[in-house]
């Protein structure tokens, strides 16, 4: 047996329309989509790289032709197909919980109906968790929530998007997670719900002390500024991982391999002028440097593999902000 450390990565199949949903563009109604080119990339990517991950899909997608087939070749391939919500909106915790339930089993019904196993892990779309949620996933049987980003950049972001964004949909003050999710810790935990509970909580990785993103995204906007500061940054995120026993669980997205012509709409988008040949290259740069150093699976086979033991009291949720 390999004696390396386990790191974690994963893919949030988020599709055009919710980017043009979240951003305010009428356009998302007609659902607009770019998986059948992002699919097929990013599964040539994982493939080159032999790794097998989970890649969280949205139901509102699950239920259509291209996103069945999506969802039948990320299976085929050996991946891990995780709950993303059915309607992608970043507001989900806002939603009661009858809502929140039936954003769960309808998306698990339709990842059961393209032919993949029923999903045993979550990732909510605006990196927030509230009580509900947490009682839902732990009740239908889900061995994990990843839905954490330990950040201060998510205030930032949320201050950034609701200057720039023309949606007025309510709940957006919490928006990419509020400002607790600063201090939420970076190690996998067990949420204490009812009793034996055993829903791991397994967060977005931030670069451990200064909890600054290392997801794929937040890279390639390095990578354009700067290939070599975007390089030392992220060999340095995974140096002070091993240096204080931080196992890395990366996010991935379809935009991390697409450029503008491929997302027609989403030019407001930062990253999306790099051509798509250039951020392929850039993401086996990174997930070659994660290679050296851990042995890659996905989130639900990390769950899996390691014996979380730290707890968090379910009280210390923000319920129902
Ligand atoms: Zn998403």
């Amino acid at each position: 047996m390999s004696a390396r450390p386990l790191a974690s990565v994963s893919v949030d199949l988020d599709n055009l329309w919710a980017y043009l949903k979240t951003h305010g563009d009428p356009g998302w109604r007609d659902r607009p989509s770019f998986l059948p080119s992002a699919v097929p990339r990013l599964l040539e990517i994982l493939g080159e790289q032999q790794l097998t991950t989970t890649v969280f899909v949205v139901g509102a997608d699950v239920v259509r032709e291209d996103g069945a087939k999506a969802v039948a070749e990320i299976a085929a391939a050996g991946h891990e197909v995780g709950n993303h919500s059915f309607g992608h909106e970043p507001w989900l915790h806002r939603y009661s919980r009858e809502r929140l339930e039936d954003e769960l089993s309808r998306t698990e019904d339709a990842i059961a109906a393209a032919g993949a196993p029923r999903p045993s892990g979550f990732r909510g779309p605006g990196y927030s968790v509230t009580r509900d949620l947490v009682e839902l996933l732990a009740e239908r049987g889900y061995a994990y929530d990843a839905s954490t980003l330990p950040t201060w950049i998510g205030p930032l972001a949320r201050a950034y998007h609701n200057r720039t964004a023309n949606t007025s949909e309510a709940g957006l003050g919490e928006l990419f997670g509020g400002v607790s999710r600063v201090l939420a810790p970076v190690h996998a935990y067990r949420w204490q719900t009812c009793a034996g509970s055993a829903l791991v909580e397994l967060p977005v990785t931030t670069m451990p002390l200064l909890r600054t993103p290392i997801h794929g995204s937040y890279l390639l906007q390095l990578h354009e500024i700067s290939p070599r500061l975007a390089r030392a940054y992220f060999r340095t995120a995974l140096r002070l991982c091993l240096a204080r026993g931080v196992s890395p669980s990366l996010l991935l997205h379809p935009t991390d391999v697409l450029g503008a012509a491929d997302a027609p709409g989403m030019e407001f988008f930062p990253g999306m002028t790099a051509p798509g040949a250039r951020k392929v290259a850039w993401l086996g740069w990174v997930l070659s440097a994660l290679r050296e150093h851990f042995d890659v699976v996905g989130t639900g086979e990390y769950v899996r593999r390691t014996a979380v033991r730290r707890t968090r009291p379910v009280t210390r949720l923000d319920v129902g902000r």
